[in-house]
This record gives C-alpha cells, structure tokens and sequence, in this order.
C-alpha cells in the first residue's frame, strides 16, 4: 500500500491507493510559451500526467501563465529560493508549486502555505544535499540519509503546525543506495504521498538503470506514489522508461511490452530493425500489448505464440502470430506490414 493520504494536483489524484502517477519536466525556456506549450503536450501525450516547469524569474509570469493556461494537464511550478515567484505562480493558477523549505525563511514559508491553502493547491516539499539547514549538517557532518530525513521531519513539522496537509514529499539523490534508503525511512515515518526519483543520474542508458532499480525497488517495497525519470535526455524518454518501469513490474499496464531476443549466429530474421520500427509505432500507445519479435524459427514461434502479437521469420520467410495461431505466411517485408496493421488495430475490432 502506498501513501493513505490523497493529493489532488488539478484533477489527478496521488497516493490513496490511485495508480502511480508519472510525471516529467519541461527543459525549454520558460519565456518562450509556444515550444513550452508544445513540449507539455508532447509529454503529455506520451503519458505524463503532470509536468513541471521552472519558474526562474518573475520576468517569465506572462509566459508561465500561458503555459498554466494552455495546458492539457496539471502544471507543476518549480520555484527556488524567491518566495515571491511561489506566491506568483500560485495567483497565475500553478496546480502545485514545488520548493525547498531548508532554503527559506519561515515568514515567507508562511506567506506560501497562506496562498497555498486559499487555492486549495498542494506543495511539494523538497529537500536534497544543497537545502539542508546548516545546524542539521553541522550535527551530521555531510547530507546523510538521517541528515535528509531530519530536514524533512522539521519542514513537515512546520507545515502541519500551520494546518497545511497538502504535502507531497520528496527527497532526492544522486546515488541510488542513498536514495532507496532515504525513502524507505519517509515511508515508515510519514504518511504523505511520495515523489520518487533518482537526479541527475545521468544520459539515457546510465539515467534509465539507476531511475529502474532505484523506482523499481521502492515501487516494488510500496513506497512511491508519484514518479520521475530524471535524464540527460529528451524529457520523453523520461516518459518512456517511466512507463516501461511500471508495465515491467506490473503496477501499470497501460502501456505496451515488447519481448525480443538479443539475436545470436542462428538470427534469420531482422530483429533490431523490426524492434526499431515497432517501438516507435508503439510510443504513444496506452494498449495493453505485448509484441514478441524472434529472431528464428527454433526459439521464435514458442516466444511469439505467447504474445499478443509476434513476429519471427526464416531465411525465407516471415511469419506472424496472434494469440497464438499464425495469421501470416509471406516474405518478411509483408510480414512486418502485417505485423504493424495488426499493431495499430489491436484492441479496435475485438
Ligand atoms: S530466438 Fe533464435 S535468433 Fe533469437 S537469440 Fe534465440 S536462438 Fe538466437
């Protein structure tokens, strides 16, 4: 069981049992609001459910409020520092704002939870090695996990005591052991949803190991409620790995499978060209779908037959398979063509 509490950021619910939630972030500049706009609907549309968005500078309110306004889902502002960009992005209608307590004066703390609370919008907490209280690294000698678990226990603290309840939480690391374990210790402590993710953890190959063993392993310990794949990267792949953690673990399966050998001397059929072309059909796709893609006819059919749909093929031919009977015979350019059609089909005609 995740986090008891619910948060509603816009109209997606988090933590209360609701499916985990994925959300990713913008990486264009916040004053141009078209590519802004046009990158928000282009995660969304990949599967993110909310998207942040820095707010560096009061400069960008114009523009963040286009955004806010002219997006299909809940925004997210990302606020560091300046209290007053946290009560401008709540005013412009932000859905959540995320800030780091440790790096801010109580009063203006308190100004944010005010405004907060009129809009009835929820805060995310942050707290990572950059925003501890000075006190706490003094008595821990480094951002240790208890050092990031104590900051948070006193930013809640200080939220609670000022009514404020609508708290996701997150503390972030680097390090995928450092991060596993700090979460461990928030879900046994708090009660709130959960925002998981590994930072700055690097390109696309590296981000998407440390982001699958560090999400995956606290999703698989009930601890998460709302994810992020941090990358080096297009913001979509963070969508993309995101989506794929989950369908790997079997927490969400909205999203496609693909299950395709690694090819050896006996590969008749062109399985990285095949995988290639059927996972960038499948990109967007919310289906419930796996795709088997063999590389030959000794292991292939066996794999393919237990698909949804798969394809395998020999020196000769290609051949492809639904649910385990063969709907195709033919050279292996139709057998993809066919392959594909049934793709973009399925789930429509049953
Ligand atoms: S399915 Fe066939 S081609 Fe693919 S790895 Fe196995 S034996 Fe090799």
């Amino acid at each position: 069981m995740n986090s008891k509490k619910i948060v509603y950021v816009g109209n997606v619910p988090i933590g209360g049992g609701f499916p985990v939630v994925i959300q990713s972030m913008t990486n264009t500049d916040t004053l141009n609001s078209n590519a802004t706009l046009k990158q928000v609907r282009r995660l969304y549309e990949r599967g993110a459910q909310i998207v942040r968005v820095s707010y560096p500078d009061i400069s960008h309110r114009e523009s963040m409020k286009k955004i806010i306004e002219g997006s299909p889902c809940p925004i997210i502002a990302d606020i560091h520092f300046d209290y007053k960009l946290a009560l401008s992005a709540i005013e412009i209608g932000a859905h959540k704002v995320r800030i780091n307590p440790g790096n801010m004066p109580k009063k203006h703390l308190l100004k944010i939870i005010r405004a907060a609370k009129e809009k009835n919008i929820p805060i995310r907490i942050g707290v990572n090695s950059g925003s501890l209280e000075k006190d706490i690294l003094k008595k821990y000698g480094h951002p240790s996990e208890d050092a990031l678990v104590e900051s948070m226990q006193r930013a809640v603290k200080f939220f609670e005591e000022n009514g404020f309840y609508q708290l996701i939480l997150s503390v972030k690391s680097s390090d995928v052991m450092s991060m596993i374990k700090t979460n461990m210790m928030l879900k046994k402590i708090f009660d709130y949803p959960i925002h998981l993710g590994v930072t700055e953890a690097g390109g696309l190959l590296r981000g998407s190991v440390k982001n699958s063993i560090g999400i995956g392993n606290l999703l698989l310990n009930n601890t998460g409620d709302t994810i992020r794949v941090s990358l080096s990267d297009s913001p979509l792949y963070e969508v993309d790995v995101a989506k794929m953690i989950l369908r790997s673990i079997h927490i969400n399966s909205n999203s496609p499978d693909i299950i395709s050998c690694p090819t050896c001397s006996r590969t008749t059929f062109d399985v990285i060209g095949a995988q290639k072309i059927i996972e960038k059909r499948l990109e967007k796709s919310n289906k419930n779908i796996t795709v088997a893609i063999m590389g030959c006819v000794v292991n292939g059919p066996g794999e393919a037959k237990e698909a949804d749909l798969g394809i395998t093929g020999s020196s000769e031919m290609g051949i492809v398979f639904k649910k385990n009977k063969i709907i195709f015979r033919g050279s292996k350019k139709d057998a993809l063509k066919v392959l594909l059609k049934e793709v973009d089909n399925y789930g429509t005609q049953d």
